[in-house]
Order: C-alpha cells, then structure tokens, then sequence
C-alpha cells in the first residue's frame, strides 16, 4: 500500500487507517500477532528495548503487539488533530480509564444528566470511595455551564446525545467554558463515532468509543477506545499501563476487521433509522420520538449544527398505557430482538425507563418508553413489523 501522505476523505480513511508495512507486510488485514513474552537476543537488547517508551515497540505482551496498535492507530487516524488512542476491554473500562486519567481525591467531576448508566454508577461507586464528588449536570446547560465550574472542578463529562433520552448536547459552547478555566472535557461519543462528530477537532480532551457497538459491529466483541487530543495522550496511557489495561490481539483483529465497513454500515443504519423514525413520528400510538434529527428531539438545533449525519439508535414514547402494554408491544416485535447493547447488524429493542436515574433538567417523557437500535434489515420489513405490534399495543390498551 503506497503511503503518499495526501490527505483522504474519512470513508476513504477507515478502510487504509492503520495498515502500516511493518504490520502487514503484504497482508490486507493486520494479522493476529499474539504474545505474553518477547524474546531478546541478548542481555544489552533487553535493556535497550525495555527502557524509556515502548509505544509502538515489541516488549512485552502487555504493551501490546501490531494487532492492538494497528486498530489504535486506525481510531487516532479518524480523529483530525489527535495524538493517540489506547484500547480498552470494554466501553466501561475506557470510561474509567479515562475518568482516573483525569481526577485526584478532592476533585469534582460535572457529569451530564443523561449519561449512561453504568457512567453514573462509577460517579457514585468507585469515584466517590476514592473522595470525587460528581456535580449532575442539565444536558440542555450548554455555555451554562461556567456557573458550575467550581475551584475543585477538574473534569466535565459529556455524552451526546444522551443515552435512552437523546438530548444533544452543545458540546462547542461547553468545551469553551471548561478551556477558559482549564478543566479537561470528556465525550462519550459512541453514538456519533468520530465519523458523524469528530471530538478531537471540536475541542474535547478526551473522547470515548464503546467500540463494542459501531466498530465492532457485529454483536461478538466487547471492547473499548479512549482518543487523546493534543498534549493528552502520555497520562492516558500512563495511567492505563498501570492499570494493566490490554485487549486481546484477536479481539482488536475482530475490531479492524469492522472497522472497515464502519462508514458504509453507519451510512445504512442512519439512513433506516431515520426513515423509521419519521413513520413512527406519524403514528396515533406514538407520543414523541426522541431522535436527534427530528425537531421532537431536544437539542435538535445543535444536532443539525455539529453533527456530519445521524446514526442507527433513537427512542420514543408511546401515547398511553404503562408496562403492560408496552411489554405487548416490545412482546408483539418478531424482528427487533429484545436484549442490551446495541450497533450490530441485527435490529433491537427494550424498554426505556429514564426516570428512575434522572433529576436535573427537563424530565424525560411520561409515558413508557421503548429504545430501538435499526439494524441492516430492509427497513420496509422492521415497518411492517412495528405496525403489527402497534395492533397488540392497541388490542392491550383496549
Ligand atoms: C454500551 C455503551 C457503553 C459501554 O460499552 P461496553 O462495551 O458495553 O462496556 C458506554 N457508553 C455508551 C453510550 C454505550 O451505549
């Protein structure tokens, strides 16, 4: 593969990110370079190559092989004005590799109200034990924000949009605050991925994949991805050796692999869901759809502002009943199946309740609400398949 250095369009990108010669070799697809122990020709090499930085190095298994920096570098690549990326078992581990990189005992963290679950919990578990308080903050805050910024605020936490809820957050107005006042951002940008929002070129420190869901892309691979920008990769990747973070290499190999199809897949899933979305918006047994895309959605102003397209995952709330009758609904779906996770090829769905976490800002619909993730089906067969379970959602509302 020649490497003549000129500057390629992002879909042109995910296909050659990554494929260094001296990890291919002629090999289209970076190989599986498996190891714990990397042998040395003599004590003098052993010295030489363990000492100062290993990045990009064979030194020992842990530090990684060509596989893991293949797929790394190919995510830096995607991310214009990026320094580096480090990988991580799951989306969780990169969220807390990323929140440790960052905060001390005594420090604070603004965290977004809408954040996934499992973000929250690690606030109130593991930050909290270790003396970090976390600060909820509104998503819809936007240049708000610099009320909050306190003396011991080191972090602000962002996802956008929001998880179950999908307000979009003004992720610009934001990054200004916190750069005002040298607090370092963070963006859960699993939704986006850099291809709809790339983080690193508006402004964010530090941006996250649950590569589990686009880059993967299969629903057969759990891992992670935290992106540095400029001056932020060395205690990222400090931190994570420490804590002895590392991804198989066959894992990483089932990452690059999806990561070649990643901007064609996104394209499909984007473009059904949004077609879906906008049936459903019609619909007498739909209340509101909560897709970025859609004026419904709040913070739809600054999607259309920021955001390169939209992807594949959106909720929406049904006009009435309660658990029951969205359970007929959810019950009713042959295509869509029922279970967590989401960014596969498969369509998916379950039910939303978004008030149980929720206290700042404006509260999340009412009424019960469903979460479908469009997969890479014919969308005119999932339709077919939403109008017969609207029929069972209408038969239990009876
Ligand atoms: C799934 C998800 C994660 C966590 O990823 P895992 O690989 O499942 O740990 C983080 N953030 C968002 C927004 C997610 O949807």
């Amino acid at each position: 593969m020649s490497d003549t250095g000129k500057p390629v369009r992002p879909r042109t990108q995910v296909v050659r990110a990554g494929r260094r010669p001296e990890w291919t070799g002629g090999i289209v697809n970076p190989p599986v370079w498996r190891a714990s122990t990397i042998l040395y020709d003599d004590v003098d090499s052993l010295r030489e190559r363990g000492g100062g930085d290993t990045h990009h190095r064979l030194y020992y298994g842990r530090r990684g092989t060509p596989t893991q920096w293949s797929l790394a570098d190919a995510l830096t690549s995607l991310e214009p004005g990026a320094e580096g990326t480090f990988l991580y078992p799951s989306g969780v581990a990169a969220i807390a590799a990323a929140l440790l990189t960052v905060l001390s005992p005594g420090d604070e963290l603004l965290l977004v109200d809408s954040a996934y679950d499992p973000t929250r919990a690690m606030a109130s578990g593991l930050l909290r034990r270790f003396g970090i308080a976390t600060r909820f903050y509104d998503p819809l805050i936007g240049a708000g924000i610099a009320e909050l910024i306190g003396p011991a605020t080191r972090a602000i936490f962002m996802e956008s949009p929001g998880s179950l809820t999908f307000e979009v957050q003004d992720v610009p107005a934001i990054v200004a605050a916190a750069r005002a006042r040298d607090v370092t951002t963070i963006l859960d940008n699993t939704w986006a991925t850099p291809l709809l929002f790339p983080a690193i070129e508006r402004g964010v420190d530090l941006t996250i994949l649950a590569c589990t869901k686009y880059v993967v892309g299969h629903s057969d691979v759990m891992l992670g991805s935290v992106t540095a920008g400029p001056g932020q990769f060395a205690r990222l990747r400090d931190m994570s050796f420490q804590l002895g973070q590392v991804v198989s290499p066959d894992d990483c190999w089932l990452g690059s692999r999806g990561l070649r199809t990643m901007a064609v897949r996104l394209r499909q899933h984007g473009e059904s869901a949004l077609a879906i979305a906008r049936w459903l918006a019609d619909r007498p047994e739909v209340a509101t759809v909560l897709h970025p895309a859609l004026p419904s959605c709040p913070g739809h102003d600054v999607f259309a502002r920021d955001f390169l397209g939209s992807s594949g995952l959106f909720s929406f709330a049904l006009a009435g009943g309660g658990e029951r009758e969205r359970a007929a609904f959810i019950d009713a779906l042959d295509l869509f199946g029922i279970g967590y996770s989401w960014g596969g090829y498969e369509s998916l769905v379950v039910p939303v309740d978004a008030n149980r976490h929720r206290g700042v800002g404006a509260p999340p619909p009412p009424t019960p609400t469903v979460r479908l993730q469009i997969g890479l089906e014919d969308p005119e067969d999932l339709l077919a398949d939403l109008d017969t379970a609207f029929a069972a959602w209408r038969a239990a509302m009876a």
